[in-house]
């Protein structure tokens, strides 16, 4: 038994995720994404995908990464 860090539910199937040496508690994936996964710097949606990373800059999408004036990327493909 456990609980959840995000919501407080507390749950008999939690389970854990290690970040940067750090773990963390959740009881859903939504929790977890919610918690951990970074926010695309342009739309502020969650990056639960690749996503993109340029520059030390987090973004969903080459389109959200052009509209925020990085030019040198593409989707994964
Ligand atoms: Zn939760
Ligand atoms: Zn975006």
């Amino acid at each position: 038994m456990a609980r959840c860090e995000v919501c407080g539910n507390d749950y008999d199937k939690t389970f854990e995720v290690v970040k940067d040496r750090e773990r963390h508690t959740f009881d859903s994936f939504e929790c977890a994404i919610h918690a951990l996964a970074p926010a695309c710097e342009h739309c502020g949606c969650r990056i639960i995908g690749h996503g993109i990373e340029a520059e030390g800059r987090y973004f969903c999408c080459a389109h959200c990464a052009h509209e925020s004036g990085v030019a040198q990327v593409r989707d994964r493909r």
